[in-house]
């Protein structure tokens, strides 16, 4: 230091630092940082351009930055023994991180940051323009390369899923976005602040010449980790920012994006460094507050940041249809016949995992859409649809991968004798089509079916659906249908389940008998969920199952609702009866809302219906539909989401168990990992259609979805996608409690008046 730079009687103290080792110096002459790097051309040429920055922005009033000190050689730079060394002055203040952000330092972070970025505006330096980092947000895709260094397979698709929506929202506008060299690095350990305004801003390391709102995108991220309102704190900054700099529309509508894009990259490098030194407490430390804030950025509707950031600069909000606008339109094309849900019905936007997001700016738990099984919009679905929609779409009497590779897949999941597949592109069209092959295959007519059993919309699908037939437009049961009781355990009446089991499969067995050999087909969902959500009591499949075959009929099994690990314990309905059945029909969760359904089947059964009449579907089985298919077992299997049912569905049932010994208007809770259903009854023990409504809606108004059913409409249905998790579980089970408590209040004064 002394022959250097002419400094006495130095003490050296190591610093953090990222890409250079530091050092703070105290010296006779006062306190200074020494960086040390190692040699290159271009370290060199960026260490020149940094100090042509600082020296610029040393122009604004109050606010310092860390420019060269000049050697004795009069050089900024020097050079030893293959390593670079500059010294710089110590910028005295504390760190942004360090300090509590009331409004008054936000404002000055916000001034701060405009301030800076109007100077670096006009500056030009062909170096930092030509530099490329993975920090830089313009090349935020190329950090998918340490995607698969995020261990946890619903962390990485989190990532995968911000992604996305960076190519959606922000790729097609990046050449409408200002351009600007910036400090690019604006975290809260590199802000400095004394009595509570911004001094200073140091490390220039990461500065590069991108998206103008970059700056703002990245500063924000950091002054809203560990905040409870995110939102709140980013429009104070951007406020302030904007008296500065005047922002633009587009650059605001790609904040919300931007911000999610630095968390991502954050991640990603944390990840691929601690893969790299898995001891370094150092990055494990600084990661956790980039996934908090980018699960929390996950819970807020794009439009409500959209218009929050709008707002702060005075720009207008998201123009938007009314719902009654909306319902007008929609009444003049579409037919009555299609209802809506809840009393008042909600506008839809968007949609991520298990959350959704409506045209206020709401964000709403989903509870309820057993179709999204692996989560909305969910990256690796998303991407193979995308994929296979630009590659191949064409139909099945072409030879492609597709097809074949789901197939294999698809069918692994089954008992091996199940070895043959119809695809078709609905529930209904699975059901339609088994009962074809079944009459087909047994040359018989009549099916049997449950009571409160639904399964399609199609002619033979309502003709089998004691639901639709048997309820308000339906003309009642065919001749050939013949109905049974469904055997379900709670309201039965009986002690035990196995009672139960064995008086309905008496029922059922007496009719099959009365009407022996002219049954082609037994068709039941494992747990009926129009019904109710009411599993089949223990044993009653194993006795009616070999009844019906006796007899020369086939057993299908409805897991259009059930199937692909929704249960918890099994992946399919029909394993948790011990039994297998002849057919199977699959439809909405099978594509995650694609339309993609199917029946599986036996190869003896399939050869009985190859007749001759050739079975076409123009989109069974196209490669797209396959593509995706295939993805959702791939995220069932990599994200472990049947282990995951299980644990959150038991720990949710036994959350609405506890609720039930406080509140007895729930009569009973059922279903199997995150297919529940919870009966609601009066005092006497008949159902509550009308508590079951309040629940329901009032849980929408609480921004939760659930459903209800069963003959009496008194049932709640629990079955929402599967990245549900506990803390979900917990929000649920808190606002039925609040729901309970207060309507049951109500109910009590009404009958003391
Ligand atoms: N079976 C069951 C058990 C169902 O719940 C449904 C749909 N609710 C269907 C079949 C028909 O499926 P889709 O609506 O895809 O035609």
């Amino acid at each position: 230091m002394e022959q250097y730079y002419g400094l006495t009687n130095c003490s050296l103290k190591t610093l953090e630092g990222y890409e250079s080792i530091n050092f703070k110096v105290t010296a006779d002459s006062g306190t200074f940082v020494l960086k040390k790097y190692n040699y290159t051309e271009e370290t060199i040429a960026l260490l020149l351009a940094e100090d042509r920055v600082a020296k610029k922005l040393n122009q604004i009033a109050h606010l310092s930055f860390p420019e060269s000190i000049h050697n004795l050689d009069k050089h900024t730079l020097t050079i030893v023994d293959g390593f670079i060394y500059r010294l710089l002055p110590f910028i005295e203040g504390e760190f942004l991180a360090e300090i509590i952000k009331d409004e008054a330092l936000l404002i000055s972070f916000g001034t701060a940051l405009g301030n800076i970025d109007n100077i670096l505006l006009g500056h030009y330096d062909a170096v930092i323009m030509a530099k490329e980092t993975l920090w830089d947000l313009k090349y935020f895709n190329d950090n998918r390369q340490f995607l698969h260094d995020i261990t946890d397979a619903k962390d990485r698709n989190l990532v995968r899923y911000f992604f996305l929506q960076f190519n959606e929202h922000v790729t097609p506008i990046q050449h409408q976005l200002r351009k600007s060299i910036l400090h690019n690095d604006a975290n809260d350990w590199n802000i400095l602040a004394t009595n509570g305004k911004i001094t200073g801003i140091i490390d220039f390391g990461d500065m590069c010449h991108s998206w103008l709102i970059n700056e703002l995108a990245i500063g924000l991220t950091y002054v809203m980790m560990a905040e409870e309102q995110p939102l709140a704190v980013a429009e104070i900054v951007i406020a302030a920012y904007h008296k500065i700099l005047p922002l633009q529309e587009q650059e605001l509508d790609a904040l919300y994006y931007l911000v999610a894009a630095r968390l991502c990259t954050s991640v990603c490098n944390s990840a691929h460094t601690k893969k790299q030194k898995p001891d370094s407490d150092y990055i494990t430390i600084s990661e956790q507050p980039a996934w908090n804030l980018l699960r929390t950025w996950l819970r807020i509707n794009p439009i409500l940041a959209k218009d929050t950031f709008r707002k702060a600069c005075g720009f207008s909000m998201t123009k938007k249809q009314t719902l009654e606008q909306q319902l007008k339109r929609r009444n003049k094309t579409i037919s009555n016949a299609l209802s809506l849900s809840y009393t008042e019905p909600i506008q839809m936007s968007r949609a991520a995992f298990q959350f959704m997001y409506d045209t206020d700016g709401n964000t709403i738990l989903d509870a309820y859409n057993n179709i999204m099984q692996v989560g909305h919009c969910h990256p690796h679905v998303v991407e193979a649809g995308q994929r296979t929609m630009a590659k191949l779409n064409t139909n099945t009497r072409y030879v492609y991968e597709e097809l074949l590779s789901y197939s294999e897949k698809l069918l692994s999941k089954f008992p091996a004798h199940l070895n043959k597949v119809f695809f078709v592109n609905s529930g209904s069209a699975a059901s339609d089509l088994a009962i074809r092959i079944a009459k087909t295959h047994t040359k018989k007519n009549k099916v049997m079916v449950l009571e409160h059993g639904y399964h399609g919309n199609t002619q033979n699908g309502i003709d089998i659906s004691h639901y639709k037939y048997n309820h308000k437009g339906g003309k009642g049961k065919m001749e050939h249908i013949l109905e049974t009781p469904m055997p379900k355990v709670y309201g039965s009446g009986f002690k035990s389940e196995s009672e139960a089991g064995i008086h309905y499969s008496n029922i059922t067995k007496e009719q099959i008998t009365n009407d022996y050999e002219n049954i082609a087909a037994f068709i039941a969902e494992p747990i009926v969920g129009c019904g109710g959500q009411v599993p089949l009591a223990i044993n009653y499949l194993k006795e009616v199952y070999p009844k019906i075959r006796a007899q020369g009929g086939v057993c299908i099994s409805d897991e259009v609702q059930v199937g692909f690990g929704r249960l918890g314990s099994h992946f399919w309905g029909f394993e948790m009866y011990g039994v297998i059945p002849d057919m199977v029909i699959l439809g909405k969760p099978m594509g995650n809302g694609h339309p993609i359904g199917a029946v599986v089947t036996t190869s003896e059964i399939a050869e009985s219906f190859d007749n001759g009449m050739e079975f076409f579907s123009s989109f069974g089985g196209n490669p797209v539909s396959c593509a995706i298919g295939e993805a959702v077992l791939d995220v069932i299997e990599a994200d472990e989401l049947q282990a995951h049912a299980l644990e959150v569905g038991s720990f949710l049932k036994k959350g609405i168990t506890t609720l039930q010994n406080e509140h007895k208007e729930i009569g009973d809770v059922r279903g199997s990992g995150l297919f529940l259903g919870v009966e609601l009854i009066h005092k006497d023990g008949s159902p509550n259609t009308a508590l079951a409504q309040i629940i329901k809606n009032d849980l929408r108004k609480k921004f939760i979805l659930v459903s209800t059913d069963g003959p009496y409409d008194s049932v709640l249905k629990i079955k929402p996608p599967l990245y549900f998790n506990k803390e979900n579980s917990k929000e649920l089970l808190n606002q039925l409690k609040i729901i309970l408590q207060k309507t049951i209040k109500i109910d009590n004064f009404k009958q003391l008046k």
